[in-house]
């Protein structure tokens, strides 16, 4: 089933509680990835709409800072709620815009509910601690305090949950808060941002920014920015990373990916098929942990690289929106011949084609951008693809004879943001969480996505800074810690 295209062609800004249009003269357009089909333009934003927007959160911060944490967690409440009733519409407008399917989008907005969840925990979370009598009649305490004005930057593979890893937790800390959603999937923030304005919050404590380079380099540069969250490619973080360094910021940035799932011969070959083959094909293969490199160990090879094969075949691949349908597109036609080109370079670079996903003709879809299923196997562990974040449906086998050999070479990937082991063995499963070299590990899980109270822990390559997202660790990148000591002399003049 499709739905109606949104009426909106031109998007706005949400600045200090109102929709204004951009002072742009550039707009861009936002395509639906599985028909072609124009459905929004999205404005880029210039220095002057950046200013707008931090004047208003940098006005709307002290009043809102004041505002007790048990009210500021009020309008969080409002919010989950009206995420919940909007979860179909909602879930809709991130398959128009991303390509991913129904239960996918709807999948990403239940982790987007359940920060939202967490962050209502925030009285108890950002509470300090204390010591009395650290000297004679002298007292120590740390209590946390708010930063200001707050930015995040997020990518186009899930429209909702991103900004809603730092959204909830920003606010219920006490700061305000400026978003510069993927230019790529406007739409689902335009939406939850039309909710956001029915929940009861002062203007200016959240902004809706729309943009690309020009307003990340202006929130860079920008004075009154505090602090930016940053979730996208390796080297658009390192670079967000070090120019928010270079200007005293603050900063914590996720970059990208090259997964992989060690399958040792003890393992359930028939579990291990299914979560692996959900994990590497499914979103298209455009999540940031989604398994791209399946390590056979021993007999594994064989019974897996078998049964992988028959699985993806049989992937219904179409428009997310239609019935049935287990694989959507990938995002752009530039995204599909990108990943088309990488499977021809692992081709020349020694891996056999089992299962070839190039030139995908989805009937009534031509317009689409559809690579389907793809399998290399003997990928050369030396080779450029080895290394390489494909981000797409394309998973690749490579074979070691022990799990030593298959932890070595999971060493040699510039990356660390997921590894994962499937196996019948506790003390294999205690090795691999000893020594695999990631910040996300699944023991016998293809997804290994941290729920809203852990922090999502990309290593190496993956994660620029100390705090992630998530849980204790965003409160304690939303805020600084004060410690304050008193001695109160005995006043012997007063009565009481
Ligand atoms: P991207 O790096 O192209 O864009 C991310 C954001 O940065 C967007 O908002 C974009 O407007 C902005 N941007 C792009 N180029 C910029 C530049 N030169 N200077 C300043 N800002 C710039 O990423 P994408 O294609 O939207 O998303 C896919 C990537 O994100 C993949 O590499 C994926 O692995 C990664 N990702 C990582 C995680 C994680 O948790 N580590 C999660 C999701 C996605």
């Amino acid at each position: 089933m499709t739905v109606a295209t949104p009426t909106l062609t031109k998007l706005p800004n949400y600045i200090n509680g109102r929709w204004q249009q951009a002072t742009t003269t550039e707009w861009l357009d936002v395509s639906n990835p599985a028909t072609g089909e124009l459905i929004a333009q999205v404005p880029i934003s210039t220095d002057a709409d950046v200013t707008a927007a931090v004047d208003a959160a940098a006005a709307a911060y002290p009043e809102w800072r004041r505002t007790p944490p048990e009210d500021r967690i009020q309008p969080l409440f409002k919010l989950k709620q009206l995420l919940e009733e909007h979860i179909d519409e909602l879930g809709r407008i991130i398959t128009q815009e991303n390509g991913k399917t129904l239960s996918e989008a709807k999948g990403e907005l239940r982790r987007a509910i359940e920060n939202v969840e967490v962050a209502c925990g925030i009285p108890m979370m950002m509470q300090g601690y204390n010591l009395e009598d650290v000297a004679r009649s002298i007292d120590e305490m740390m209590i946390r305090q708010p930063l200001g004005v707050v930015a995040a930057i997020t990518p186009f593979n899930f429209p909702a949950m991103i900004p809603f890893w730092f959204l909830p937790y920003a606010i219920a800390c006490g700061n305000t808060f400026i978003l510069k959603p993927s230019e790529r999937v406007p739409l689902t923030m335009r939406r939850a941002f039309e909710l956001l304005d029915q929940i009861g919050l002062p203007p200016g404590v959240v902004n809706l920014l729309n943009g690309g380079k020009a307003a990340v380099d202006a929130l860079l540069d920008h004075p009154k920015v505090r602090a930016l969250s940053f979730v996208g490619s390796t080297p658009v973080a390192k670079y967000v990373y070090a120019r928010a360094g270079a200007n005293g910021k603050r900063a914590q940035c996720q970059g990208g990916a090259k997964n992989h799932v060690i399958v040792l011969p003890d393992a359930d070959m028939a579990m291990a098929t299914q979560i692996i083959g959900d994990s590497a094909f499914g979103c298209a293969g455009q999540r940031c942990l989604a398994v791209s490199v399946a390590v056979t160990v021993g007999e594994a090879q064989t019974s897996f690289r078998d049964a992988i094969t028959n699985a993806a075949t049989s992937l219904r691949v179409g428009n997310g929106l239609d019935e049935g349908v287990q694989m959507g597109p990938v995002i752009t036609a530039q995204s599909k011949s990108r990943v088309e080109s990488l499977i021809a370079m692992g081709e020349k670079q020694g891996a056999k084609v089992l299962l070839d996903g190039r030139n995908s003709k989805i009937p009534n879809y031509e317009a689409g951008n559809f690579v389907n299923p793809t399998i290399l196997d003997d990928l050369p562990v030396t080779s450029d693809l080895a290394d390489t974040e494909i981000f797409g449906p394309v998973l690749s086998l490579v074979h070691a004879d022990s799990l030593d050999e298959a932890l070595t070479f999971l060493e040699r990937s510039p990356y660390g943001n997921q590894a994962s082991l499937f196996t019948s063995s506790g003390s294999a499963a205690r090795r691999f969480r000893y020594e695999a070299p990631a910040g996300n590990i699944g023991i016998n899980i293809g997804v290994a996505a941290p729920m809203a109270y852990f922090p999502f822990s990309g290593w190496k390559d993956s994660f620029f800074g100390v705090l992630h997202g998530q849980g204790r660790d965003a409160v304690e990148f939303y805020t600084e810690k004060k410690v304050v000591i008193e001695r109160w002399a005995k006043d012997h003049s007063r009565k009481f």
